[in-house]
């Protein structure tokens, strides 16, 4: 049976700031976080994506939105290194992404811990070429930061749904990643508990300075959560609007979400 939730009152920015993260060595001056450059992806000879140009500078908080479909788990996958560009180049802090890597770290819809693992072996699990001792006292720090101490103990089946998900963010931020991919992280959450993780995925953001991609098909996620929204249309997937979040915003986002629908629905029809 689900143990009743031990932070249900508490949000994980209300942790104490950690430590910028600089395990990685110093990128190039002026390098962005992300960079795509002319980048699509072909599923045996279905354009999936693309072409696609886009410039994530560090500390962003990028939001994509758009309907099922339209390439945006293509896009991320893509950034994550899961899979390669079928043409143009995917950057990170410069450098070419060949592979997936500590610097990026992963939040799917479903939490995929490793069920025979402890909430702390799950969020240990991407340390284990930390020392000991540095290895222990970060898995505290971020049982803290995601209120989880009481639960350190607990396998994931004797969790909630909200429990597994701040789980499974602490061990993505556990390697202290320059980038935080999620793809719909909250989609599979009631909506009381979505809304308070929404919450705590900003205040996450702003003590611990790290850039987010947050991929979502829901226009209020995305207008509301970040500081830039991207909306998405296809496949292949297209930017059809790239605008910081604003008051307006929403609006135009289901404009710009419509239009494209309808320009769709024109030429197939
Ligand atoms: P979204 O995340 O917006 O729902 P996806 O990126 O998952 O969209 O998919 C974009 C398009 O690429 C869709 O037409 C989908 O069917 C196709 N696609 C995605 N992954 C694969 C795959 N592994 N093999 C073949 N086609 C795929």
């Amino acid at each position: 049976m689900p143990s009743p939730d031990p932070r249900a009152h508490t949000t994980l920015g209300s942790a104490a700031p950690v430590e910028a993260a600089e395990p990685f060595g110093a990128p190039p001056v002026g390098a962005a976080a992300i960079e795509l450059r002319a980048v699509t992806r072909v599923y045996r000879d279905r354009p999936a994506l693309g072409p696609i140009d886009l410039t994530i500078p560090a500390g962003e908080f990028l939001t994509v939105v758009g309907p099922s479909g339209c390439g945006k788990s293509t896009l991320l996958s893509l950034v994550a290194g899961f899979a390669p560009p079928t043409a143009g180049s995917v950057l990170a802090e410069g450098s070419p992404v060949t592979g997936p890597g500590p610097s990026r770290g992963v939040v799917f819809q479903q939490p995929r811990l490793f069920p025979w693992l402890s909430v702390s072996g799950n969020i240990a699990f991407g340390l284990k070429r930390w020392p000991k001792t540095s290895r222990a006292e970060r898995v505290a720090e971020l049982l803290a930061m995601t209120g989880l101490e009481n639960a350190a103990r607990l396998k994931p089946y004797e969790l909630s749904g909200g429990m597994r998900q701040r789980a499974a963010i602490a061990r993505a931020l556990a390697p202290r990643p320059k980038v935080l991919l999620m793809d719909e992280p909250f989609g599979a959450l009631d909506a009381f508990t979505r809304e308070r993780m929404q919450e705590e995925i900003r205040d996450l953001w702003r003590s611990t300075g790290v850039t987010v991609l947050f991929i979502t098909h829901d226009v209020t996620e995305a207008t509301t959560l970040g500081t830039r929204v991207l909306a998405l249309a296809g496949p292949p997937g297209r930017i059809t609007l790239d605008a910081p979040v604003s008051g307006d915003l929403r609006e135009k986002v289901e404009a710009a979400i419509r239009t494209a629908a309808s320009a769709r629905a024109d030429t197939t029809a």
